[in-house]
């Protein structure tokens, strides 16, 4: 597969900006090539731009190479840098599953660029064949497994069945795969070049207010990332953060531990209202419930101090709430309002 035939024609030759740290890395008693502010007070100078210490760091974590690992802003920037890379604004057109994670039209539709959305079947599963048949033709495919907000995995299997069919980059948006059944797909990056996937530190990891997101994919489409991007776009604080947080790597596998297994509280507990007519089950932090009547129970929760998510304005998912998994005492909290809700 000829990626660079993928890539924007326009961005074919561009010369990537080159800041001040890309010229001149290592030690040095006096630094004075980036207009900063020369008095030290823990950020004054600018930050690492390939990220390099927390990049080594983390593929270590992910078992591969930090040459296939590009550190945006949150994945919303990873998203964003795709559609630049490879759509021509109105131009190219892309696809993406439906229901699902909203930032992939809203990038769409800021960068120009038409969304074909293909849905779900009724149930929620993935039809893997009618996903290769409407994909054709576009740049990119946004697969999100387990889906927000479903909840579902897309097997493994029709994943890569669908990347083995696709002509343009498969973006696999693994944001919960941490919480889920069966392992992603990253161990199987290398034999698939248009497959991309995205994970990020927000979601199992705790840490959603520093924003990081990561992008796997080959080491031609992470070059390609690195030239467009802006040149410090994750921030000294947040690599700093991300590489002390890392070291808790037990508590951030007990949280997740923690999180599943009050996931299987709630989903036991929410069976049992007359008014859930269905909990659909979860690989996620999440569960999707359809009930009677979801803005009556919504706002009814609002009233409690409890905010959950409305989803019913999704396609497919008429009267259904989402809950995020919390600690147990908050989940007790929410199964207590559920107790004394009146239907
Ligand atoms: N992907 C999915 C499927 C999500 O649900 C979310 C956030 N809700 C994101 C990506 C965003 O991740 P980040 O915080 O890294 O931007």
């Amino acid at each position: 597969m000829n990626i660079e035939q993928l890539i924007r024609p326009d961005l074919i030759g561009m010369k990537a900006y080159s800041s001040a740290r890309d010229e001149f890395e290592g030690t040095a008693s006096v630094f004075l090539d980036a207009n900063e502010n020369p008095n030290d007070n823990g950020v004054n100078r600018y930050p690492d731009p390939l990220q390099k210490s927390l990049k080594a760091k983390l593929a270590t974590l992910k078992e591969t190479n930090p040459e296939n690992l590009f550190l945006g802003n949150g994945s919303d920037e990873c998203i964003d840098l795709l559609f630049r890379l490879f759509c021509s604004p109105g131009i190219d057109t892309v696809a993406a599953m439906s229901p699902s994670y909203g930032m992939y039209s809203v990038s769409a539709r800021i960068n120009n660029v038409e969304l074909k959305e293909i849905l779900l079947n009724e149930d929620f599963t993935f039809s893997t064949d009618r996903f290769i048949e409407e994909s054709k033709g576009s740049k990119l495919l946004f697969l999100c497994s387990p889906n927000n907000p479903t909840a579902f995995s897309i097997p493994r299997k029709e994943i890569t069945r669908i990347v083995e069919n696709f002509s343009g980059i498969v973006v696999l948006d693994e944001a919960y795969i941490d919480f889920a059944k069966e392992p992603g797909l990253l161990g199987e990056l290398e034999k698939y070049p248009n497959l991309v996937i995205c994970q990020t530190l927000s979601k199992a990891f705790g840490l959603a207010g520093i924003r990081l997101g990561l992008l796997f994919g080959s080491k031609e489409i992470i070059s390609w990332l690195n030239k467009i991007k802006p040149p410090y776009n994750v921030n000294q604080l947040t690599q700093q953060f991300a590489l002390d947080y890392l070291n808790n790597w037990e508590k951030i596998q007990s949280e997740t531990a923690e999180i599943i297994s009050e996931r299987k509280v709630l989903e036991i507990a929410l069976e049992k209202y007359s008014f859930v007519e269905e909990v659909f089950p979860s690989d996620a932090n999440f569960i999707l419930v359809r009930v009677n009547d979801a803005n009556k129970l919504y706002q009814y929760l609002i009233n409690r101090g409890i905010v959950v998510r409305n989803r019913s304005t999704q396609p497919l998912c008429q009267n259904t709430l989402r809950l995020t998994v919390g600690t147990a005492k908050e989940n007790q909290l929410v199964l207590e309002a559920l107790n004394q809700y009146q239907i």
